[in-house]
């Protein structure tokens, strides 16, 4: 049996090809709707899998292309980001014979492919697996900046390979801050085991991690499958999970900047050192005044944003090493004005967050850090 898919982001694309093939069908696949309408007249397939919003032509075009141009009942599956009902209704109208919403698992989708196609499906299809061939199919490319320091002790691969193992569509980088440790070997040997989920941006100098988020996010925009970039500590004192609610929040807002936030509350578990409470505490009511905008917790590693945030506010290197964050909310300010911003910005409390222990900030950057909000102050 063949299958032709198409979807305009290479990561999606590249899971269904796989997960598909690896359960025995035949599979062509196409990055946009004119390669698909091409493919479609070559290889007539015996089932298609469309994505809705593609370059050249639209999956909606695709379809009037089978059902209309072509007069073919073949089976039809939309597989789109966008849950809109007025959508969905419009895609079976035009003659799908399914419509699946990303995020999905690969599991549902093998197991829709197999009822359209009248396959019977053995118990094997039923089974939820945890492994490699699993995963969840993401509705938007995600690019996280990991950035490290001297992080060879500390680095928990198990734990990024095992998210990686369940997700499809996010894209780590892991920004080597010129360490002086094995940190390079170790991110180097990881890349290997997941090539295509896993890049490495080596700064061979420390530049602190202002300048090491900067540079991987920058690096980052060159991929224009991703739509969404962020960042996140490579202690994972905030873990993937809180994690993607932020990437949630923002999928399903107009919100252009989505902050983790540390906030002490019934129901999460939020592990603090008490002794940088207090310093912090301070820092944060004097942030909040530079700022004039209520944030709790500016500071916190874990952000996500959208494409455009990054292309505008990101090209010139920060003030600071380790309160950019603030900067990158002052120039979200004088960007788009300091009342739009106020509904741009959303800080999302975490569920959860722990204190890890060799942290790379000093008692000396703590000090520090309140000459240089009078720095930011003056200059933006
Ligand atoms: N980091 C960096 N360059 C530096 C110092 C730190 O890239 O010069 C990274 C570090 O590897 C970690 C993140 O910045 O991923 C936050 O550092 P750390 O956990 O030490 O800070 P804290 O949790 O105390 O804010
Ligand atoms: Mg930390």
């Amino acid at each position: 049996m063949r299958i032709l898919t198409a979807d305009d982001q290479p990561i999606i694309l590249k899971s269904i090809k796989h997960k598909l093939e690896q359960v025995g069908f035949d599979v062509i696949a196409a990055t946009n709707g004119l390669d698909a309408i091409e493919m479609f007249d070559i290889n007539n397939p015996d089932l298609v899998i469309l994505d809705l919003n593609m370059p050249q032509k639209s999956g909606f075009e695709v379809m009037e292309y089978i059902r209309v141009t072509k007069k073919s009942r073949v089976p039809i599956i939309v597989m789109s980001g966008n849950d809109e009902e007025t959508v969905i209704v419009e895609a079976f109208e035009a003659g799908a014979d399914d419509y699946i919403e990303k995020p999905v698992g690969l599991n549902e989708v093998v197991v829709r492919v197999k009822k359209l196609l009248k396959m019977s499906l053995k118990s094997e299809d039923f089974k939820k697996g945890e492994k490699k061939d699993s995963g969840i199919l993401q509705k938007n490319g995600v690019g996280v900046v990991i950035p490290c320091y001297n992080e060879e002790e500390r680095l928990k691969t198990g734990e990024f390979a095992n998210f990686l193992e369940n997700n499809r569509g996010y894209l780590l980088s892991f920004v080597n801050d010129g360490s002086t440790d094995g940190t390079l070997d170790v991110l180097n040997k990881f890349q290997k085991q997941y090539p295509d989920s896993i890049k490495i941006f080596n700064c061979p100098q420390n530049g602190g991690k202002a300048e090491a988020v900067r540079l991987g996010m920058i690096d980052l925009l060159q991929d224009p499958s991703l739509d969404y970039l962020g960042f996140l500590d490579a202690d994972l004192s905030t873990n993937f999970q809180d994690f993607e609610d932020l990437v949630k929040t923002l999928s399903g807002s107009e919100y252009k900047l989505v902050a983790g936030s540390r906030i002490q509350r019934i129901g999460a578990s939020i592990f603090r050192q008490s002794s940088r409470g207090i310093i912090s505490k301070t820092v944060n009511w004097i942030i909040r005044k530079i700022l004039g905008m209520e944030f709790q917790d500016t500071q916190c590693g874990a952000k996500v944003m959208r494409r455009e945030v990054v292309e505008n506010l990101f090209n010139e290197p920060f003030l600071t090493r380790w309160i950019f964050d603030v900067e990158i909310f002052l120039r979200m300010k004088n960007f788009y004005g300091a009342d739009k911003v106020q509904t741009m910005i959303c800080e999302q409390p975490l569920k959860r967050w722990v204190h890890e222990d060799g942290s790379k900030l000093s008692m000396k950057d703590s000090i520090q850090i309140i000459g240089q909000l009078l720095q930011i102050a003056i200059k933006y």
